[in-house]
């Protein structure tokens, strides 16, 4: 059984309040001002020197982030009681698929889209012929937010200032993977991916193209699907259906 990320902290983070000036800080930023020559936001909470900040460069393979998302309190919710869950799939993936963040499941697992609407995705998914051990899937969010009710914990989604702080690593992950692809599943995720906040149906059917030449194409997440039923839920799965079907096409023109 693989290592979690909750079980490497130090036990004093584990559910402990953020490290540093969360606020303040960014991934891949430097600390200003009065903070300078304390943490970096992937350490895990050792202080540092401005000095040795030159050893802990941006890390340039997906263990590499794996290991410093772990260790990053850069926003609040790093702070919960969770774990970060890394991507997974091929390094060389020409289709990345992102998610909004971990849910329940997917934090017990330390996996990604293993829950409910990780098993719709992959329905969805063969039913437009896209296999999914080809893809990498992610999060824009590495850690899990939610309010606790009881033994429960409900998601909450992360405002758009943590989903941009947490871009820093999602922006890591396409450098190292350079998929030709991008599919943003939901609000958060076409955030996390173009930057800004763009409406599904208004986006949809067409990709956008980023900075580094890949096409980004924004479809609706399927825990949505989830929570509709009836005539909406029909009609919001064959546009989904039908994004899946378009992001197939375009996908193969991009990689003959
Ligand atoms: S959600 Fe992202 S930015 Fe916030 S602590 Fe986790 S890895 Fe860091």
């Amino acid at each position: 059984m693989r290592e979690t990320c909750i079980e490497s902290r130090p036990r004093a983070l584990q559910g402990g309040p953020p490290v540093g000036n969360a606020r303040r800080w960014r991934p891949g930023g430097r600390p200003q001002g009065r903070d300078r020559g304390r943490f970096l936001p992937w350490t895990n909470g050792a202080a540092m020197r401005e000095s040795d900040s030159s050893e802990m460069e941006a890390p340039e393979t997906l263990p590499g982030v794996g290991e410093a998302i772990c260790n990053c309190r850069a926003c609040p919710i790093g702070a919960l009681d969770n774990r970060a869950v890394m991507g997974e799939g091929p390094r060389d993936a020409p289709l990345m698929i992102v998610g909004e963040q971990p849910g329940d499941v997917e934090d017990r697992a330390g996996r990604p889209f293993v829950g409910p609407a990780g098993r719709l995705l992959d329905q969805r998914l063969a039913k437009a012929g896209i296999e999914r051990e080809r893809a990498y899937l992610t999060n824009a969010v590495k850690h899990f937010k939610f309010a606790r009710r009881g033994k429960r914990r409900l998601h909450k989604s992360p405002t758009t200032g943590e989903i941009d702080t947490c871009r820093w690593w999602l922006e890591r992950e396409r450098a190292i993977v350079a998929p030709r692809l991008v599919l943003a599943l939901g609000v958060s995720a076409a955030r996390g991916v173009l930057g800004k906040t763009v409406r599904i149906s208004r986006s949809r059917g067409e990709g956008i193209t980023l900075g580094d030449g890949a096409e980004a194409w924004v479809t609706a997440h399927p825990s949505y699907l989830l929570r509709l039923s009836g005539g909406k839920k029909a009609e919001q799965e064959r546009l989904f259906d039908a994004d899946l079907a378009a992001v197939k096409d375009r996908l193969e023109e991009l990689t003959r």
